[in-house]
C-alpha cells in the first residue's frame, strides 16, 4: 500500500482528546491536530485545492508560477502541491514571521521575498501589493490569493467539516478554531450547520485585528488595528473568505496567553504545535467554561507545528525578553 505522490497524504488528521489542560472543564475537548498533514499544517487543504481548482479553469497552465503573499503555511502547501505537478513558486511575506517559515519554503524549492509588516495594506511595499505586483509582472503566472479564493473555504467544507462529523459520529455540539482567512472555520462550519443548525461556531481572534468588531457593530474600524505577534490569525482586512453569519461568535486572545497555553499543549499534553494553536485552545476554554454542559462536544483547530516557533514561544529566553515567563 502507497501513496503515488506526498499531496495523496493530505487530510484524515487524527482529532485527539484533551485532558491536562481542560480538567474541571465540562464536555469533551477534542483536538483536530492539523501537523499530520505532509506540509505540517492545515493550510495544505486549501493549498491544493486552489491550485486544482485553477488547473480546471485553465488559469494555471504547464510550466506557470504560483505567487501568493503567505504566512508560511498557506508556501508549504502550494509548494508540495507545486512539486507533485511541476510548477515553480514565489511567495511573498512579511518580515513579523519566523525565519524558520522562510527557511523552509526556500527547503522546498521556492523563492521567497520579504516585506515590511507595518505598512498599510494598500502601501506599495505591502506583501498583499507584492504579491499583486508579481502576478502582473511574470508570465503564465497565478495568484491564488488565499484571503479571497473561495476554493480555500471549500476544501474545508468537502474535507475537514465531513471529517469531523465522522470522527465524533455526529456528536459535535462546538467547533473552535482561529481565523485569519476565514477559510478553515467557515467551510467547516458551513458543513456542520448544514448536518445539525445547532452546531456553535467559535472564531478566535486577537488583539490588533478588525473581525470581532466588524461582526458585533458591522463596522470596519481602523482603531482597532495594531501589531500583536501572533502568527496566522487576525487580520486588517476582511477576506471574502469570512462569512460572518457562518461564525457565532468572535473572542480575542492575547499574544501572552496563546504563548503558554501553545507551551502547556506541548509539555501537558505532548502536542507539539504552533502559536495559534494556542489562542484557539485558550479562548475556546474560556468559552467552555462559562457555556459548555457535560454532554457537549467540542473540537478545537490545530493548525501547525511547533518547529516553526522554536525561535520565539518555544524559547525560554525569548519569552523573558517579552516578560511573559518569571
Ligand atoms: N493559524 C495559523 C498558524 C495559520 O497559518 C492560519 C492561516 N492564516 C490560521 C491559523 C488561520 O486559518 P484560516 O486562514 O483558514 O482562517
Amino acid at each position: 500500500m502507497y501513496l503515488n505522490n506526498i499531496v495523496e497524504a493530505i487530510g484524515n488528521t487524527p482529532l485527539v482528546r484533551l485532558n491536562s489542560v481542560a480538567k474541571g472543564i465540562p464536555g469533551t475537548i477534542l483536538a483536530k491536530v492539523e501537523y499530520f498533514n505532509p506540509g505540517n499544517s492545515v493550510k495544505d487543504r486549501m493549498a491544493l485545492r486552489m491550485i486544482e481548482d485553477a488547473e480546471k479553469a485553465g488559469i494555471l497552465k504547464p510550466g506557470g508560477t504560483i505567487i501568493e503573499g503567505t504566512s508560511g503555511n498557506t508556501g508549504m502547501g502550494l509548494a508540495l502541491a507545486a512539486i507533485t505537478k511541476g510548477y515553480k513558486c514565489i511567495f511573498v511575506m512579511s518580515d513579523k514571521q519566523s525565519k524558520e517559515k522562510q527557511d523552509i519554503l526556500r527547503a522546498v524549492g521556492a523563492e521567497v521575498v520579504v516585506c515590511p509588516v507595518d505598512v498599510e495594506p494598500e502601501d506599495p511595499r505591502s506583501y498583499y501589493s507584492v504579491a499583486r505586483r508579481l502576478n502582473q509582472e511574470t508570465p503564465n503566472s497565478f495568484y491564488p490569493n488565499q484571503y479571497d479564493n473561495l476554493s480555500n473555504t471549500a476544501a474545508h467544507y468537502e474535507t475537514t467539516g465531513p471529517e469531523l462529523w465522522r470522527q465524533t459520529e455526529g456528536k459535535i455540539t462546538h467547533f473552535a478554531a482561529g481565523v485569519g482567512t476565514g477559510g478553515t472555520i467557515c467551510g467547516i462550519s458551513k458543513y456542520l450547520k448544514e448536518q445539525n443548525p445547532e452546531v456553535f461556531a467559535l472564531g478566535l481572534d486577537t488583539y490588533g485585528s478588525v473581525f470581532k468588531k466588524y461582526k458585533e457593530t458591522g463596522i470596519f474600524d481602523k482603531n482597532e488595528i495594531y501589531p500583536y505577534k501572533t502568527e496566522g490569525i487576525g487580520e486588517d482586512i476582511l477576506p471574502k473568505n469570512v462569512d460572518f453569519d457562518m461564525i457565532d461568535l468572535f473572542l480575542k486572545v492575547g499574544d501572552k496567553e496563546a504563548a503558554l497555553m501553545t507551551r502547556r499543549l506541548a509539555k501537558e499534553e505532548g502536542l507539539f504545535v504552533g502559536w495559534s494553536c494556542g489562542s484557539a485552545v485558550h479562548g475556546a476554554l474560556e468559552y467552555a467554561k462559562e457555556n459548555l454542559k457535560e454532554e457537549d462536544t467540542m473540537v478545537v483547530l490545530l493548525p501547525d507545528h511547533g518547529t516553526r516557533y522554536l525561535g520565539k514561544i518555544y524559547n525560554d529566553e525569548w519569552m523573558q525578553a517579552q516578560g511573559w515567563l518569571d
